[in-house]
């Protein structure tokens, strides 16, 4: 707070950001202001970090494009609703009580400097006033420190309020977690599939890889539903470790998983997913207490490149008939999604999707 050293110290997001966007030449419209929180905020290193490369010539377009990226599909979900009316909300009665505070200093460094006047002139006539001023003046500390005691009420609100967002952090969290293997779930999945097609500039560097466990089936015959579970989870492991940390992994229905790698060339994704097939092909599944070996367990997988797709719905569908191709070609192999694929794409197909 400006003049108030050893006062109840309310960190002033609000100006940093406004400060940023100036900065940087950006509009101080709301939209703007909300993506700007967020990256100062920190919610998402890498939106910051997409703000921060924006350097000082971004246009409206691009920033709208990061947030259609980040906020796009969000703002439709009750969680994020509420997370942003607490902190709009939160910003404007800090904001309220910091213009109280400042007023009422004022007034009192008014009444100080009025007193210092009046007491100079060392006239007896004068006494009354000084006791009038004085009374004032004491009334006015008075408001001080019930303004003061204010502002540590309001900042054990905001540190409650801080508590309530993370509260909605998690259940967002929870949200998009699957939780038998931890790693996002379908309705996660989808909104990052979606985001691709907001992020134009992304796009031609982007690919969808989606995993089918190979005879899953006999697995739950032979062995039953609970090792079956276990091991999904081993197979969500070996392919959460065989991706970098900020690969986006889901797992989106029984024994599928999707893989969506940004920044990436076709040469580069078809690698992972090479790497992903062999790491889980050379995976051991034995069991070391009964010596029963479920293994080899195997995945076919399907990889298509955004740029070849229009909407979310085409671009999986086209990984799907690569996984479909190669489920037809043998099983534990990765395919690349091709046009000529769409042709081939006949009964068997429509039949392997029942
Ligand atoms: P393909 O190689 O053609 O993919 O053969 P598949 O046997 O893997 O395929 P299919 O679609 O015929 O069978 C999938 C099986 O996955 C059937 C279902 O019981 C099993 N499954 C789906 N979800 C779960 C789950 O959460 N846990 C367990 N244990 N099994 C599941
Ligand atoms: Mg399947
Ligand atoms: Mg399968």
């Amino acid at each position: 707070m400006t003049g108030s050293q050893g006062k109840v110290q309310v960190p002033d997001v609000a100006a940093q950001v406004t400060y940023a966007m100036r900065q940087m030449g950006v509009s101080p419209i709301p939209r703007n202001y909300e993506l700007f929180y967020e990256a100062y905020i920190g919610s998402n290193p890498k939106l910051t970090k997409d703000l921060a490369a924006l350097g000082n010539r971004a246009t409206q377009e691009e920033i709208d494009a990061i947030g259609a990226q980040y906020f796009g599909r969000h703002q439709v979900n009750a969680v994020d609703h509420a997370h942003h009316k607490i902190v709009r909300e939160l910003e404007g009665v800090v904001n309220m009580l910091r213009q109280e505070q400042s007023s009422l200093e004022s007034y009192n460094k008014l009444l100080g400097e009025t007193y210092q006047r009046i007491n100079s002139k060392s006239a007896a006539s004068t006494e009354l006033l000084t006791n009038a001023i004085s009374l004032l003046t004491e009334a006015t500390d008075t408001t001080m420190t019930h303004g003061q005691e204010t502002m540590v009420g309001m900042a054990t609100k905001s540190r409650e309020m801080e508590d309530i967002r993370r509260e909605l952090d998690e259940y967002k969290r929870i949200a998009n977690t699957d939780s038998l293997t931890r790693l996002f779930n379908r309705r996660a999945f989808d909104e990052k599939l979606a985001s691709i097609f907001d992020n134009q500039f992304g796009r031609a560097t982007t690919s969808l890889v989606i995993g089918d466990i190979d005879h899953f089936k006999n697995i739950n015959d032979n062995f039953g539903h609970p090792v079956g579970d276990k091991i999904l989870a081993t197979v969500a492991n070996v392919i959460r470790s065989s991706v970098r940390k900020d690969v986006f992994v889901a797992r989106t229905g029984g024994e599928e998983f999707a893989i969506i790698l940004e920044s990436a060339s076709q040469e580069e994704a078809s690698a992972v997913s090479e790497r992903i097939r062999r790491a889980l092909e050379s995976t051991p599944f034995k069991n070391s207490k009964t010596g029963v070996n479920y293994g080899p367990v195997t995945l076919s997988l399907g990889l298509c490149l955004a740029a070849e797709a229009e909407s979310p719905q085409e671009l999986y569908q086209k990984a799907d008939v690569a996984l479909y191709c190669a489920k037809s070609n043998g099983r534990n192999k990765v395919m690349v999604y091709e046009d000529g694929m769409k042709k081939e794409l006949s009964k068997s197909w429509l039949l392997y999707k029942k």
